[in-house]
């Protein structure tokens, strides 16, 4: 029989109140985790995947909460809420289309942006849209910081370039230019509160109907998200056809690289890629 309830091996906690005293404790604190909204960390606790010794609690942090507009960038705290980003309105739209379809009421209030990148899972909603978007990752340390395009964060399931003493701590996104169209599709098995099975996410840019630039990201369908490299090119100095659409989207299909889980058989997932991306193209072949 599975226990009812499950106590948590022991673990020391911590809520320091600004980013320096945050960066100090994980320089000091070997083998400790950050702990931002706690809905990945906990359950995976609950699970015993893994073990912690010592959360780093940041929540409390005001200057890792924040979305601001600053040098023709949108500027989003680490600790920001996913619920935070959706009711601020902020204008990229496809980051808002993620968001909206992440979890549950419940979760959003307490998941943050920057636990559902650090999570690294390759089903984590907000990184294929941010990848699209040619987001860059600011992560800090006692000894300075370092901005990364989100593209290079993610090594494996659950592994990122963060080191042990880093944080991330701000997410710069480029509102697209005027003329782009950008969509997020996402299947997940249930309509709402689901992880996805699949998710997609592409941003064009336009000339006089020509497309002249094409991002597509594929998250769920590889170790980490993927931008489909040779998918979006065949895009590039063409004018949007279903015949075009098809095509792309077997591309996409071929370049993923999926597995059987208990979400969905690889063979699925690839069919999926394939309705996903037709999906996404369509929609902005017509709108
Ligand atoms: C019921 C439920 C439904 C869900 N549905 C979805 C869904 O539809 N789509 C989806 O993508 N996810 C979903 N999730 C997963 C989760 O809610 C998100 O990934 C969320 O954004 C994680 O954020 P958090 O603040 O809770 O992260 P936490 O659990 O606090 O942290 C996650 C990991 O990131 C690390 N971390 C967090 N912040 C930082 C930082 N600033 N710097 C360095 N490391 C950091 C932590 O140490 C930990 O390893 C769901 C979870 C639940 C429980």
């Amino acid at each position: 029989m599975r226990p009812t309830s499950v106590i948590l091996a022991d673990f020391d906690y911590s809520a320091p109140k600004s980013l320096e005293e945050a960066l100090k404790e994980k320089k000091e604190r070997k083998g400790a985790y950050i702990l931002a909204g706690g809905t990945d960390l906990v359950p995976k606790m609950r699970g015993q995947v893994i073990k912690p010794v010592h959360l780093i609690d940041i929540s409390g942090i005001k200057e890792l909460d924040y979305i601001k507009e600053q040098e023709g960038e949108v500027r989003i705290g680490a600790a920001t809420k996913i619920s935070r980003i959706i009711d601020s309105k902020v204008k990229i739209g496809i980051l808002l289309e993620a968001c909206e379809k992440l979890g549950n009421p419940l979760t959003r209030n307490k998941a943050t942006i920057g636990g559902n990148l650090c999570n690294a899972s390759p089903a984590a909603d907000t990184a294929t849209p941010l990848m699209v978007l040619g987001a860059q990752l600011v992560l800090k340390s006692l000894n300075g910081e370092r901005v990364v395009p989100v593209e290079n964060f993610f090594v494996g399931p659950g592994k990122t370039v963060l080191k042990e003493d880093e944080i991330l701590t701000e997410i710069r996104i480029k509102p697209p230019e005027d003329g782009a169209k950008a969509k997020f599709v996402k299947v997940g098995l249930r309509k709402a509160d689901a992880i996805s099975v699949v998710n997609c996410a592409v941003l064009l840019k336009f000339q006089r109907g020509i497309v002249t630039d094409a991002k597509i990201a594929l998250g769920s369908v590889a170790p980490t998200p993927i931008l489909t490299k040779e998918a979006q090119k065949i895009l590039i100095g063409n004018k949007l056809s279903e015949e075009l659409v098809e095509k792309c989207a077997q591309i996409a299909a071929n370049e993923a690289k999926p597995i059987d889980d208990v979400r969905g058989s690889a063979k699925y997932r690839k069919l999926l890629v394939e309705g996903c991306v037709k999906k996404a193209l369509r929609e902005l072949m017509e709108g």
